[in-house]
């Protein structure tokens, strides 16, 4: 249960576009939670950051069926839809859809409001630790990846696209620290980071059978 009535609304309303197991709706929950918790610290504007961060990947099983190219810019055009059946404030609602625009990592477009960096933040800070280890791993299944190949070693720049689900922890996941946008966030990614960081060095020794 959310504590606000109307993210409630918008959180049955979405339900439905969530179809793949690393971009659910727990994902979307996880980073309304986070999300909310940095905006508490931040003073910012907690009805718009809400509607963003359970909005902002309505489209992201489009793009993975490859019916669209680019699910921020879809979502933000959907959510503006949804936003306004729903009967969410209009004024607020250009400021979700700017949020949503901007809210991927890989675009790296720039948030022009303390709302867009917290989502920003939020959804890549879901990334990290445990919970962002457990989506490589779904995702790199999804996609028949391999787990590691010790032959294939990350690339210096990622490119959108990993060879390994190993891979995609170095070339991107252990990256999307040094991006937070807000104090709030520095420090949990920070914490995050360390157990990421752990986790790798243990399946690493655990594949050379050293533990
Ligand atoms: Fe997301």
């Amino acid at each position: 249960m959310l504590d606000n009535p109307l993210h409630e609304r918008l959180k049955s309303r979405t339900e439905e576009y969530f179809k793949l197991s690393h971009h659910d709706k727990y994902h979307s929950e996880r980073v309304y939670n986070l999300a909310l918790q940095i905006a508490r610290d931040e003073k910012a504007d907690l009805k718009v950051v809400g509607a963003a961060a359970l909005l902002h990947d309505v489209a992201r099983a489009l793009e993975d069926q490859d019916k669209i190219e680019d699910h921020a810019t879809e979502g933000a055009r959907m959510a503006q839809e949804i936003l306004e059946e729903e009967n969410f404030p209009q004024e607020k609602i250009p400021s979700v859809v700017h949020c949503i625009e901007v809210h991927r990592y890989s675009k790296g477009m720039e948030a022009r409001s303390l709302e867009a960096k917290i989502l920003q933040d939020a959804d890549r800070l879901d990334l990290l630790g445990a919970i962002g280890i457990a989506r490589v791993f779904t995702r790199g299944g999804w996609g028949n990846k391999p787990i590691h190949d010790p032959e294939t070693p990350p690339k210096e720049k990622y490119d959108g696209d990993s060879m390994t689900s190993v891979n995609h922890i170095y070339e991107k996941v252990l990256k999307v620290k040094d991006t937070m946008n807000t104090k709030t966030a520095k420090v949990i990614a920070e914490e995050r980071q360390g157990f990421t960081e752990l986790f790798l060095e243990r399946l690493l020794k655990e594949w050379k059978a050293e533990i």
